[in-house]
């Protein structure tokens, strides 16, 4: 943990052990904190407020371009503590660090971007001023999936408005946020500015978080049944949340598509992370003159990834984060074939040469996906490609709204007015058209619907931690 400028480290009564999903071996021992550390960082963090809200933007700026620099001195130092920590392939996990590394350096560039305006007033004497100040101390609470740069997306942005930060990381990924904190803390962040509480218990922290009157603002990144309860007991203290949750994509392919080019990207969007990311595509929706073709293609792709430990080479399957996450993918699949889905590959727990000891899911395609299977509706969080047909645009359209989620979609076509119609008709905040990356530190991320609330990275991620400020001057 680090409080106040101080790390502590685990002791013999307060410690819990990290493990490596790919093999379940114990990596390390952090301290397990609870509600009087979050407390304590609390604490530390108004303290802080004090000092860091008000030296200038420039030189909060200067701070997070440093840090911005260490994190990408230390990436491969970094990427294998992902890799072990979390399980994604040691190339996947250089490119995170790398997409972790951008946010601190766009909010350093927007920290010194936080304009406000003036606006006429219908008095001749009366002159109205807007300004942004930082709203106070953040309380975040961060996954294991993507465990470096879902802490800078909320750190960043923080930092740079001039709030001060306690974070707790998931239970399943501290080591990943003591090295952020370690970037952070040698780039000159001062004590107090940012606190790291992590804990095996995640609730009384949260408790602390959502009711202690020093937090102006809770930002979560998680499930959404986290989310929404987190979110209504902070709003009962009119905290400001911001909330990333599920995600549930659709993935649409119209019939003027190159069905292989459409499922290269399947492939390549569906399979990061094993599936373990909240914009991975839940459903498939192909128009039924391409479907074979595009099923084909899939199936080859899948057939020939490698599933195993992230650090060796040649692997593009890590595990999934631990048995409950097998048990919900192995049972959404077989519901999918019991209600009559068609099984290409995959469709099994993993478990020769050695990868019993971890918790690997052989990568699935099934077709012939229909509204009464669990994988319908329910966020898979593993790598299962979900296919189904449709021959009406409009009411592939439908199909594709018909989740109570609203993150990402993607779709493919040619055609410029179908994609604009698709654009502007699927109910999630992500589009990706003929695109499987619409990610960015320089574009909104967000959803709408249980998808969450308030948008991270862009001009919009550090209004997420600003209070707006009127002024009527009367002259
Ligand atoms: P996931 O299914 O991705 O693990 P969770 O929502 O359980 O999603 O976890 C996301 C983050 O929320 C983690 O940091 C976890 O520790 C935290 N979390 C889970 N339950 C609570 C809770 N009751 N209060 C506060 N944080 C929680």
């Amino acid at each position: 943990m680090y409080i106040n400028g101080t790390w502590t480290a685990a002791t013999a009564d307060a410690s819990f052990d990290v493990f490596n999903p790919a093999d379940g071996s114990v990596i390390g021992q952090v301290y397990d904190g609870g509600q009087q550390s979050a407390r304590a960082a609390i604490d530390a963090a108004a303290a802080a407020f004090r000092t860091w809200s008000k030296i200038t933007a420039y030189e909060r700026s200067a701070i997070l371009y440093r840090a911005y620099q260490l994190m990408i001195e230390r990436k491969e130092d970094l990427a294998q503590t992902m890799t072990m920590e979390q399980g994604k392939p040691l190339r996947a996990a250089r490119m995170e660090v790398q997409y972790g590394a951008d946010f601190l350096l766009w909010f350093a560039e927007e920290a010194k971007r936080v304009y406000g305006e003036t606006i006429p007033s219908a008095r001749a004497d009366q002159r109205f001023i807007v300004a942004h100040q930082p709203i106070g101390v953040v309380a975040a609470i961060t996954p294991w999936n993507y465990p470096v740069s879902m802490i800078t997306r909320k750190v960043g942005p923080a930092l740079a408005a001039g709030c001060t930060v306690v974070l707790k990381p998931a239970e399943a990924t501290p080591l990943c946020a003591i090295k952020v904190f370690e970037c952070l803390i040698d780039a000159g962040v001062p004590e107090g500015v940012i606190n790291l509480v992590t804990g095996q218990n995640p609730a009384p922290i949260g408790e602390e978080f959502v009711n202690n009157p020093k937090v102006r603002k809770l930002t979560f990144t998680g499930s959404t049944a986290v989310g929404k309860m987190l979110a209504g007991q902070a709003a009962g203290n009119m905290k400001r949340v911001s909330c990333e949750l599920g995600g549930h994509a659709p993935f649409l392919v119209f019939e003027d598509a190159d069905p292989v080019h459409a499922a290269k990207g399947a492939q390549l969007i569906k399979f990061l992370n094993t599936g373990q990311a909240c914009i991975s595509p839940n459903r498939m929706f192909v128009h039924i003159s391409i479907a074979d073709q595009f099923i084909d293609v899939l199936q080859q792709r899948v057939s020939k990834l490698r599933a195993g430990s992230g650090l060796e080479d040649g692997v593009a399957i890590g595990p999934l984060v631990n048995e409950a996450a097998v048990n919900k993918v192995a049972a959404q699949v077989d519901d999918a074939i019991a209600r009559g889905a068609t099984l290409h590959s995959g469709g099994k727990r993993l478990i020769e040469g050695g990868l019993d000891k971890g918790f690997f899911y052989a990568p699935t395609v099934l077709s012939g996906i229909t509204e009464d299977m669990l994988i319908y509706r329910e966020e898979t969080f593993g790598p299962v490609a979900a296919v189904m047909t449709f021959d009406d645009d409009a009411k592939a359209l439908e199909m594709a709204n018909d989740t109570t989620y609203g993150l990402a979609a993607y779709v493919y076509t040619r055609d410029i007015g179908r994609a604009m119609r698709m654009f502007e008709g699927l109910d999630f905040g992500i589009i990706g058209i003929n695109d499987i990356n619409p990610t960015s530190a320089a574009a909104p991320f967000g959803g709408m619907k249980d998808s969450g609330l308030g948008r991270e990275g862009a001009r919009e991620g550090i209004m997420e931690y600003l209070e707006t400020k009127m002024g009527g001057f009367s002259i």
